[in-house]
């Protein structure tokens, strides 16, 4: 079936004329129509956005434009603009709003000849771990519908891994793409902060935020990352030569690599299985000449306190413009003020209003200096700690997520347990690392991630260790079971 290949075996069959994008476009539409009430993944599908582009993307293949991901079909996330079609970010008070223009990574994807079949589900805002904070959708993991998808970007995981497009993007603030890839057995890719242009994301965390690429390999991460990536001056974090490369991607060995395993991230936090996992894979490397090091990076254990109060800071202020007059609904009231209140009151979820209050209150007169500032002033001790370690070691390595796929409803009376979840991915975010996680053995049923995390701008050389890893763990890609 044509919806179950990777985007390089599409693009590759529609350049010999074995199928053409319209069918390939067709199959994935048919398929969403079939599966997603199951499984949840998308807010929105624009198949007349789909069609046009599909017809582009064969004007290209028949000109003789090779490439690579000409044709292959996308998702991405709904807190991405998209002209003309809705954007809500999974939240009440975006209902109804449609952009104007495009964020500068659809362009990018559009130039690139790929086909956007819709848009998907998100913790609203992009606030959370596990997917289920959408105000709007329950998306559920295609590996066991009685679980969760992971989040925050959780209808992009499902949405690839059910096979209901071929490639998706996400944000990542904290873990937005790499929690989710490892609980759906996906490659998820955080970049390095300023890589791929943020104009056009509804910012949450501004300093944080990174889009990136979920795919079922890393090759297609790669060419998705690289389709995505490269310098926007309507980003003025964007980072000059910020192009991603997949030259070299097939190049390289492991050989004498150095990775370093931070001794923090392999401690009781993390399930016995999600371990044993890793321990598998790095007995597997080590054969293959990896010289693996155990190291401490103590500041790991300040990166979940830190973050959750940088992130909702940053939020409480990127939030502040959702006040029922610019954008989406609006609760009538008697005043302006009034207004306000109850538009935000009434539209934005707990989790949202949640943040909002810790953010305005660590940024409050009397309370920046022991909060945000002495967040900010731990974050640089993180940052420097790993640019330490990237000195003597090619990357660091562990488990992406401490838990495999868990229950719907299993923490929603435990939010604290939750937010722990997120410690071995905040790190990257904190120094805008580039970040990857790879799929490695299953635990139990279930799919656990390995994440690699390297030094600024290292995110070619981070792609040809995974995709060296990725061979030497001899993993072929596997489809969730009840596909
Ligand atoms: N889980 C984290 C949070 O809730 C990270 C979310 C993200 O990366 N967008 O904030």
């Amino acid at each position: 079936m044509i919806t179950q290949l990777t985007a390089t075996e599409i693009n590759t069959a529609l350049r010999a004329k074995k199928v053409s994008v319209k069918e390939v476009t067709e199959a994935f539409l048919k398929r969403i129509e079939n599966f997603d009430e199951e499984y949840g993944a998308y807010l929105a599908l624009c198949p007349e956005r789909a069609l046009a582009e599909a017809e582009a993307a064969q004007a290209k293949i028949d000109a003789g434009d090779s490439g690579p991901l000409v044709g292959v079909p996308i998702a991405h996330k709904d807190n991405i603009s998209t002209q003309g079609v809705e954007t809500t970010c999974a939240s009440k008070i975006l209902q109804g709003y449609v952009p104007p223009y495009d964020a500068t990574v659809v362009e990018n994807c559009r130039e690139a000849g790929m086909v956007l079949l819709g848009k998907t589900n998100l913790d609203e805002f992009a606030m959370g771990t596990s997917g289920e904070n959408s105000a709007l959708r329950l998306t559920r993991n295609p590996w066991d519908t009685d679980r969760v998808p992971g989040g925050s970007s959780a209808g992009s995981a499902a949405a690839v891994s059910a096979e209901l497009a071929c490639l998706a993007t996400g944000s990542d603030t904290g873990g937005s793409i790499r929690m989710p890839a490892s609980l759906t057995g996906l490659v998820g890719f955080k970049p390095t902060y300023g890589r791929v242009s943020r104009y056009g994301l509804v910012a949450f965390g501004s300093s944080l935020d990174q889009i990136g690429p979920f795919a079922k390999t890393v090759e297609d991460c790669s060419l998705f990352a690289e389709a995505m990536s490269g310098y926007d001056r309507k980003d003025s974090t964007s980072l000059q030569g910020s192009k991603i490369s997949s030259a070299d991607l097939k190049t390289g060995s492991l050989k004498g690599k150095k990775i370093a395993l931070p001794r923090e991230l392999f401690t009781d936090a993390i399930d016995p299985g999600v371990r044993e996992s890793v321990e598998i894979a790095i007995d597997v490397l080590t054969r293959e000449g990896v010289d693996f090091h155990e190291i401490t990076l103590p500041s790991i254990n300040y990166g979940v306190t830190t973050y959750y109060i940088i992130a909702p800071a940053e939020a409480s202020s990127n939030l502040a413009k959702f006040d029922g007059v610019r954008f989406g609904s609006r609760v009538e009231s008697t005043g302006h003020v009034e207004g306000f209140a109850a538009t935000r009151g009434k539209l934005f979820g707990p989790e949202v209003k949640l943040r909002i209050m810790v953010g305005t209150y660590a940024l409050s007169a009397g309370y920046y200096d022991a909060y945000y500032h002495r967040a900010q002033q731990v974050r640089g001790l993180m940052a420097a700690e790993f640019e330490q370690a990237f000195q003597e070691y090619d990357c660091i390595l562990s488990p992406a997520s401490p838990v495999t796929a868990f229950k719907i409803g299993e923490m929603v009376d435990d939010p604290m347990k939750l937010k722990l979840l997120d410690l071995c991915t905040i790190p990257a975010n904190m120094g805008g690392f580039p970040s990857l996680s790879l799929p490695s053995s299953l635990a139990g049923d279930l799919p656990v991630g390995i994440l690699l995390t390297g030094p600024v701008m290292g995110d070619e050389k981070l792609l040809q260790t995974a995709y060296n890893i990725d061979r030497a763990l001899g993993r072929d890609y596997r489809r969730p079971p009840i596909l």
